[in-house]
């Protein structure tokens, strides 16, 4: 594969950074993972709008323009053939002696990008539907922050597909926030579409924001509101969404079978609907 590293495109392994840098050192670092299909580049002005924010968060300056993102952003996606897949981009603080005390001096933001080639549309999990385990929501509370801390949510997952779940749900107080990398729904008795509202709590999917669009437009009722493992359980349907996962539906939490059972009606027409905006739109 070739990867872009701090302004170059270079073999994997010849793409090396400092391990001074305060991404590796603090997880001092933001990513954005975009969905490439058919060769194209989902929501990337989306993804982008939000890498400015995290970065903004954290007062990281990136000195990369909108459109030197998108050249490089093609640029991999052409070199590794990447027809279906995603784009990870990084973006650290970069390199400094190890201080808890951010240096006031400017430092050199890394930047990486890397490509993986992966199977989005016909995916086998999204077909069988997903098993969910719920944990407690034990990540700070910045979830709006794309930051690279991902720890919490790698260590509950992977005890999750132990146990032979899926995914997780992370439950504060009582009320489903997010899945590990991915927003969270339920399709209530009545037909409505029930998702936490944006805080500091959840990030802020850009997927999430599409689907709800999708939703809209075919006249379903949406509510941006809290719920409770309990009404996970009682619902119609579950489903999850994110940039690579799209609209994943979910069949099982804790055991308990949601609706059928089966992956729910308003799930998959979500998924079609969205899948076809979102490569309309692709660039
Ligand atoms: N929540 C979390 C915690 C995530 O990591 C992700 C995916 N990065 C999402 C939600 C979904 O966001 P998006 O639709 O932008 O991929």
């Amino acid at each position: 594969r070739t990867v872009y590293v701090n302004g170059d495109f270079r073999p994997e392994n010849e793409a090396t950074i400092s391990i001074f840098d305060r991404g590796f050192l603090f997880a001092d670092a933001v990513y954005e993972v975009t969905t490439v299909l058919e060769g194209k580049l989902v929501d990337f002005y989306g993804h982008m709008a939000r890498l400015r924010k995290s970065l903004s968060e954290l007062q990281i300056s990136l000195s990369l323009s909108e459109a030197n993102l998108l050249d490089i952003h093609r640029k991999l996606v052409s070199k590794n053939n990447i027809t279906e897949g995603l784009v990870y981009l990084q973006v650290s603080r970069g390199p400094a002696d190890r201080d808890f005390v951010i240096s006031e001096d400017a430092e050199t933001p890394g930047v990486v990008l890397f490509t993986q080639e992966k199977k989005l549309v016909d995916n086998a999990l999204a077909q069988r539907g997903q098993k969910i385990l719920t944990v407690e929501d034990q990540r700070w509370r910045r979830c709006d922050i794309k930051t690279v801390q991902l720890l919490y949510s790698s260590l509950v997952k992977t005890e999750a597909h132990r146990k032979g779940a899926d995914d997780v749900w992370m439950v504060l107080d009582g009320e489903v926030t997010e899945g590990s990398s991915n927003n969270a729904y339920i399709l209530t008795e009545d037909n409505t579409i029930v998702t936490r509202a944006l805080s500091n709590d959840i990030l802020h999917g850009i997927t999430r924001q599409a689907v709800l669009q999708c939703a809209r437009e075919l006249q379903l009722k949406v509510e941006e509101r809290s719920f409770t493992v309990d009404e996970v359980k009682a619902a119609k349907e579950a489903f999850s969404t994110s940039a690579t996962g799209l609209v994943n539906p979910v069949v099982e939490i804790d055991s308990d079978v949601i609706g059928k059972g089966t992956p729910g009606e308003v799930a998959l027409r979500l998924r079609e609907v969205y899948l076809k905006a979102s490569l309309a739109a692709a660039v």
